[in-house]
């Protein structure tokens, strides 16, 4: 068995069941464990913590699997945990309301690094640890039996990986159905009563915004009669539901013409007019600027712009970023308009957020309150343990 032993005084964040051990916390390692392989953590007095799977190239050189001496990390423990995530996903999301969910979001499923989402009956994995890596066949078959979906397909090309020396790798785990190809065709999803295209093997992350669905249905809620600009729209996540609850008009800002075009194909999809709907390849910070110059005004804009601070040397920049759209934006509306502005990046927090669009509003010269509060939907629950999986904020603004 390998063992990390912890220095004196370095087990505390483990004690509040913190699931990281960095680098600088270790003690010394005994045996040579392969990268993802379990080890047992002890405090520097050779008392158990929990086990652990090893990653000899990560600042976070071991993620938790559990708290437990008892457990055996292996197949009947990645049964429960699998089990436990997709029975709360029954719960909070019933397939009349979608049949495109999360079924495990990594750390707050007590699953470190593993992502789970369901695209009808297409599975998209991440393996973002090495812990995940290593047991990928295993979590494969499992998840295979367990959701009864025919396809399984493997996105794990997200840059978190190279932190853990591992190489990206994407294509067809597992398929009941079709013959195992390297092209998948678009899955064709639905949230409530609209339908979408997901390009699951190149769309961002896994295909879909699956964590904005909660804030889309409200969006859609409050958009009828106006005339709204959907920013950073992607494939039209909210321009879609904008445009179904009856905005008089969409205008979607979007840099990738593949997501534009497949932002026209869902609006087909749902039979949603194309005429009064304007589809703006190009950059949101240049385009803002004309519509400034030009005088533009809209009753609703949506900024859901890209992670700025993937890291926190990046937090000065990105909130310069931040601060720029929103009160460009701000000056766009109409009195009583509204913005709907949200921030993905881990390193700036609600607060700073807030601060941020209270400076924007300040030189934009215009009075705003915030009239609501936008977080991640709840097929990404945060583990309490586990702060870093809380990521998504926003506000609605009224000017
Ligand atoms: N609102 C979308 C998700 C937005 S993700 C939804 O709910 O589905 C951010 C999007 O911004 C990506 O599609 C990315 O291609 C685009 N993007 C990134 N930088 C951009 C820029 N400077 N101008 C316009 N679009 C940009």
């Amino acid at each position: 068995m390998h063992v990390i032993r912890l220095k004196p005084g370095r087990q505390k964040s483990l004690q509040r069941r913190h699931p990281w051990v960095f680098s600088g916390a270790i003690d010394d390692v005994s045996g040579t464990p392969s990268s993802g392989e379990t080890v047992r953590i002890s405090d520097s007095q050779g008392d158990f913590i929990a086990w652990g799977a090893y990653s000899p190239n990560s600042k976070i050189r071991a993620r938790v699997w559990s708290w437990i001496e008892a457990d055996i990390i292996g197949e009947e423990f990645f049964v429960q945990r699998l089990e436990g995530a997709l029975r709360l996903r029954n719960i909070l999301l019933p397939i009349e309301k979608t049949n495109a969910m999360r079924l495990v979001h990594a750390e707050s499923d007590g699953l470190p690094g593993l992502i789970v989402d369901r695209y009808s009956d297409v599975i998209v994995l991440q393996a973002l640890s090495s812990g995940i890596e290593h047991w990928k066949n295993v979590l494969a078959d499992l998840i295979m039996d367990l959701t009864n979906a025919q396809w399984l397909f493997e996105r794990s090309d997200a840059a978190v990986r190279k932190l853990e020396g591992l190489e990206n790798r994407t294509g067809v785990l597992r398929s009941h159905s079709l013959p195992a190809a390297s092209f998948l065709p678009l899955i064709e999803i639905f949230e409530g009563d609209l339908n979408y295209w997901v390009n699951v093997q190149q769309g961002q992350k896994t295909g879909f915004y699956l964590d904005q669905r909660a804030n889309r249905t409200r969006i859609g809620e409050l958009s009828k009669g106006r005339h709204v600009l959907d920013c950073f729209s992607y494939t039209g996540g909210f321009s879609m539901s904008a445009a179904k609850g009856g905005a008089e008009s969409i205008t979607a800002i979007e840099s990738s013409s593949e997501s534009l075009d497949l932002l026209k194909q869902n609006l087909d999809l749902n039979g949603l007019p194309a005429d009064n709907n304007s589809l703006i390849e190009g950059d949101v910070f240049q385009v803002l600027r004309k519509f400034r110059d030009g005088a533009r005004k809209f009753e609703m804009i949506i900024l859901d712009p890209p992670k700025f601070a993937p890291t926190r040397s990046q937090i000065e920049s990105a909130a310069r970023g931040y601060k720029d759209i929103n009160l460009l934006a701000l000056k766009l509306l109409r009195p009583g308009g509204l913005l709907a502005t949200f921030s993905c990046s881990g390193g700036i927090s609600v607060d700073l957020f807030q601060k941020i669009l209270a400076g924007a509003a300040l030189d934009a010269g215009r009075d705003a309150m915030i009239v609501e509060r936008f977080f991640q939907d709840v097929d990404h629950p945060m583990a309490l343990n586990f702060p870093e999986g809380s990521y998504l904020k926003g506000f609605m603004i009224q000017v």
